[in-house]
Order: structure tokens, then C-alpha cells, then sequence
């Protein structure tokens, strides 16, 4: 049996090759590598501000206010994950549950951390998907949350990275800084166009070579999530299992797709459609996005290679690898 635990150091590389003064700084937080490129001289504390929201929404921190929800019934929770988990509520809906926050009674059971990882068993999975589904759980926005049953369990881990991608930019705002990215794992936020004016070029990972990538995007704002099934998986008897559950079966979603990237100018809703495109699959995604119901752009890549984008992407991605077809 083999084991990968691939945490996504930078599924996006970014490059950058202006003269301003920037400082980069590298760390481990939110179970990923976090890396930030801020003006020289940026005074605002991202780290601990990251490390504080991590606090507050971990799953495994006991003292979470994700793990109060996931203990009890019922509950008060501060405002921000009140209306954190009303928006993960309303895209699992809109996304008739392809992305689904309630997805944690079955997510639980993949240990990809284990030395000895195995798919846990078709009775374990049957017997908790029965607690998936967003209807399962009710909040106010503001800050009551209550449950159908205790056996409700959510999982933020496909939309808080994005989440806090943007907390960080607003605090950045706050501050009057303006200019740099943050990398948090699969996700890009992009603070504001580099000093000189350019937008920065963030390179899309290859999803089946390491250190090689498929092409650029250019962005002066907003924030690209990767979902991929390289990310995060184990290969056990010859079959591998990676981290994007589909809500329905309670297994990693099968598909013709290898990675998808989303576009938009709000974090949270970057990650959690680059998760939710990646279940739809290349036809579902690709109606999801011509339904209109989310302003993003995104770009499929397909197990065989192919690269699909949607209309509104094309003059910001190129296309660099020949191990890639653009359709
Ligand atoms: P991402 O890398 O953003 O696609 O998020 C994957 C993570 O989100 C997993 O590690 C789980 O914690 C959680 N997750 C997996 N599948 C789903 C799903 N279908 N809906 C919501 N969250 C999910
Ligand atoms: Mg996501």
C-alpha cells in the first residue's frame, strides 16, 4: 500500500518580476503552507490574524466554534460563522449539494492522515451519509445554529481557506495596504495590482506533474481556488482516494476531471464552486456555470489532458504546456 499526503504547497505558483520592494513569508497553518507577498514594511499581523481564525473554525480543535456545532444540537456561535455557514448553506442548495458543508459525517471517516490509510467500510459509509444534507441543519445568519440531529456533523474544510483568504485582504484594506497575494494552500487572494501597475501571473499546477504547470492567469484582483484529486490522497490496493467527497455516495468523486480552478472576486465562493465543479464533473460544471446562478470563470482539466475554459476566462489564461490541449 502507498501513502501520499500531498498538501498543496502552492498548487499555484506565482511569479513575479517587478522591482518594488516585497517580502515574502512562509508558514504551516490551516493544515496547508500559507505564504504571503506584502510591500515591504506591511505592519498588519496576517499570521496571528490567520491563526485566530483557524481558531475559530477548525474542526479539530476542540474548542472550535465548528466543533461546538458538530458536539450539540443547538447552539450560539460568534456572528461571522453564523453567516460563514448561512453562505455554505445557500451554495450546498444552490449547488443541489455538490459542494455540501454537512458532508462532515462522511468526510470524518477518509483518514488521510493515517500511516496506514484505508477507504473505511461500505456499511460505515451507508450508515453516516444518512447524516449528510444541508437541510439537516438551520442558523439565523446571525448567531443560532440548531441541527436535526447530533449525528449532523459540517465540515468547512471546502470553503474556509477562501474564507479567510478574504478576511485577510479586507484587513489588509482596513490598512490601507494594496497591493501583493496570499497563498493559502489552493488558494490565491490577490490584494491589489502589483506597485507598477501589472497584475500578477499565477500559474496553474500541473495536475499530474510535480513542479510543472499548465499555464497563467493574470490577476489584478479576486481569488482563484484549485480543487484537485492530487491534493490530497492514499492509494490502497491499487485504487486511489483522494479528498473531494461526493455528497451522495460518500466516496471521492469520480469524474473525467483531474483539477478544476475558480475565478471570482469573493474567496469563500471561489473555494467552495472549485469543490462543487469538481464533483459536477466537466458537463455539470460547464452548465453550472451557463445557469448564471454565480458570477465566476473557471478552467477544467481533464484526466486525459484536455483544457476546458468558460467564456469569460480567455484573455486572462494562456495556455503554456504542450502536454495540454486547450477545447
Ligand atoms: P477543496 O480542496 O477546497 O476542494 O476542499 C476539500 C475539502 O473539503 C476536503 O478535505 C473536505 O474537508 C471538504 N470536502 C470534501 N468534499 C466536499 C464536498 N463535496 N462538499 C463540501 N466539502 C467537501
Ligand atoms: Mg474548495
Amino acid at each position: 500500500m502507498k501513502r501520499f499526503f500531498c498538501v498543496v504547497f502552492l498548487t499555484v505558483f506565482l511569479f513575479t518580476s517587478c522591482t518594488v520592494t516585497y517580502e515574502s513569508n512562509t508558514y504551516f497553518a490551516l493544515d496547508t503552507f500559507i505564504s504571503t507577498n506584502l510591500p515591504s514594511g506591511t505592519a498588519v499581523d496576517i499570521e496571528g490574524y490567520i491563526r485566530s481564525l483557524e481558531a475559530l473554525i477548525s474542526k479539530t480543535d476542540k474548542n472550535s466554534e465548528i466543533s461546538r456545532i458538530n458536539e450539540n444540537v443547538r447552539c450560539t456561535v460568534s456572528h461571522d460563522v453564523a453567516s460563514l455557514l448561512s453562505f455554505a448553506l445557500e451554495i450546498s442548495e444552490k449547488t443541489n449539494g455538490a459542494f455540501d458543508v454537512t458532508c462532515g459525517a462522511v468526510s470524518s471517516l477518509w483518514d488521510f492522515r493515517s500511516d496506514t490509510p484505508r477507504p473505511p467500510s461500505h456499511e460505515d459509509i451507508k450508515k453516516n451519509l444518512q447524516n449528510v444534507g444541508y437541510y439537516g441543519i438551520i442558523t439565523d445568519g446571525d448567531t443560532s445554529v440548531e441541527k436535526a440531529s447530533n449525528d449532523v456533523k459540517i465540515d468547512l474544510g471546502g470553503i474556509g481557506k477562501g474564507y479567510i483568504a478574504e478576511k485577510c485582504v479586507d484587513r489588509l484594506h482596513e490598512n490601507g495596504v494594496d497591493s501583493g497575494f496570499i497563498s493559502l494552500g489552493g488558494n490565491i487572494a490577490v490584494v491589489g495590482k502589483k506597485e507598477n501597475g501589472d497584475g500578477w501571473n499565477v500559474a496553474l499546477r500541473d495536475p499530474f506533474r510535480q513542479n510543472e504547470t499548465v499555464g497563467n492567469i493574470v490577476m489584478e484582483s479576486g481569488y482563484l481556488s484549485v480543487s484537485g484529486d492530487y491534493e490530497r490522497y492514499f492509494e490502497y490496493e491499487g485504487e486511489k482516494y483522494h479528498h473531494i467527497i461526493d455528497p451522495k455516495t460518500g466516496y471521492p468523486a469520480v469524474n473525467e476531471l483531474a483539477s478544476v480552478a475558480v475565478l471570482c472576486d469573493n474567496g469563500a465562493l471561489a473555494d467552495a464552486l472549485s469543490t462543487a465543479l469538481f464533483v459536477m464533473g466537466l458537463d455539470g460544471a460547464m452548465q453550472f456555470y451557463k445557469d448564471g446562478i454565480y458570477t465566476f470563470e473557471a478552467v477544467c482539466i481533464t484526466k486525459n489532458g484536455d483544457v476546458y475554459t468558460t467564456d469569460g476566462i480567455n484573455e486572462k489564461f494562456k495556455l503554456t504546456s504542450e502536454n495540454f490541449i486547450m477545447k
